[in-house]
């Protein structure tokens, strides 16, 4: 088995060492992961700079490893087209940090195993609950026997899997459990300091509210003192919201209310109805023409 491990605390982060060195017993490791720190980065991907991949000595001597100037996102694409081999499975992390509620939505290192999901790889993100302090034993461990039954039985669902471990010795660990998305709010705040040359600049702070942290959830589990396991999968469609938006939505696109609407704000009245609007358009008929 080729296991793509990645993560966003960067190639130096202790997190993902501990993680190699773990998958090593159960695969072929090979890491990709960005140079620096792009923790809370998302799911971007780089469209408008050179990639650069460079191989690096790396802590754990059997994996093959290399750098990136990308993001978490652009290490599979770099992991799976820039290295000419697919893997059988990314993990992410073990980050620095839990990952839990709309937390995923921020977070680097899930939208590691999001894009691998997307490109069909079956994968899962590993975090612990702790900045400082981390005990990435029992997360890696964990790792290497989750990555083994992923071999054997794929994930019902296209998807991912989202792990968070309590950050504390294995032994206290109270068992594992799948759970949905939380809610963790976090209640905004924008610290605003002067610097030496008198200008003003802005830290983002602000603590996290746990909006929804009741049975079932991946916070509930935590509190718990569970290993927490997320089926996560990308599709944000409301179904809930469809028949209603339905309803709301279904005179609008009628011809004479949008006619009405362009009236209304005096974009038809004398104008020449048939010029294109789009510009696109417009040059491809200026080119056909
Ligand atoms: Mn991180």
């Amino acid at each position: 088995m080729r296991i793509l491990v990645t993560n966003d605390d960067g190639i130096n982060a202790p997190g993902l060492v501990a993680l190699a060195r773990s998958l090593a017993t159960v695969g072929e490791v090979v890491v990709v992961a960005p140079e620096r720190q792009q923790s809370a980065g998302g799911h971007a991907i780089t469209l408008h700079k050179p990639l650069r991949l460079e191989p690096v000595i790396f802590a754990v001597a059997e994996a093959e490893a290399y750098a990136t100037n990308g993001t978490p996102a652009d290490c599979i694409i770099l992991g799976c087209l820039g290295l000419e081999q697919r893997p059988d499975l990314v993990v992410a992390g073990i980050n620095a940090g839990a990952n839990l509620g709309e937390e995923v939505l921020y977070s680097g290192t899930v939208s590691a195993a999001m894009e691998a999901a997307i490109n069909g790889i079956p994968a899962f993100a590993i975090s612990v609950i702790a900045y400082q302090g981390c005990i990435f034993q029992p997360a890696a461990a964990f790792a290497a026997r989750l990555a083994q039954q992923l071999q054997d039985m794929r994930l019902p669902q296209a998807g991912f899997l989202n792990v968070n471990v309590p950050n504390c010795p294995a032994a206290e660990i109270a068992g594992v459990k799948v759970t949905r998305l939380g809610r963790r709010s976090y209640l905004n705040q924008l610290e605003k300091r002067v610097d030496p040359r008198g200008r003003a600049y802005y830290w983002f702070s602000g603590e996290a509210e746990e909006a929804d942290a009741g049975e079932g959830t991946d916070i509930g589990a935590i509190a718990a003192g569970l290993i927490s396991v997320t089926p996560i999968h990308f599709d944000l469609t409301s179904y809930g919201s469809m028949d209603a938006l339905q309803g709301m939505v279904a005179g609008l696109a009628a011809g004479s209310a949008v006619k009405d609407m362009l009236k209304a704000q005096g974009g038809v009245e004398g104008g020449d109805e048939s010029e294109p609007c789009h510009p696109v358009t417009a040059k491809a008929q200026r080119r056909a023409d």
